[in-house]
């Protein structure tokens, strides 16, 4: 791991990253956004709810994570964050 991580997003819905797939559910949250781990490029694509339920609840997301790649800029990694807002990442830095 290199840089400073982002701070933590401001999302009282799904809180810090250790919460499995089960528990964001447990909270009525089905859908996630995955941001690009690069703050300075910003890019985030949202998974939709039935993307999301074909991941068994145990999952992660923090171990989910390093899976994805960006499209814009091609940083390997990602945040994830539970909900369907993407205008979150406006508070991120
Ligand atoms: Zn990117």
């Amino acid at each position: 791991m290199r840089g400073p991580r982002p701070a933590r997003l401001n999302n009282a819905k799904t809180g810090g990253l250790k919460i499995t797939l089960g528990e964001m559910r447990s909270t009525g949250v089905r859908d996630l956004i995955v941001f690009c781990q690069d703050y300075r490029c910003g890019h985030n694509v949202k998974l939709s709810a039935a993307q999301v339920d074909k991941w068994p609840d145990e999952i992660r997301l923090s171990q989910t994570e390093p899976r994805f790649a960006c499209k814009a800029c091609g940083q390997r990694g990602a945040i994830l964050r539970g909900g369907s807002e993407a205008t979150m990442m406006a508070v991120s830095q």
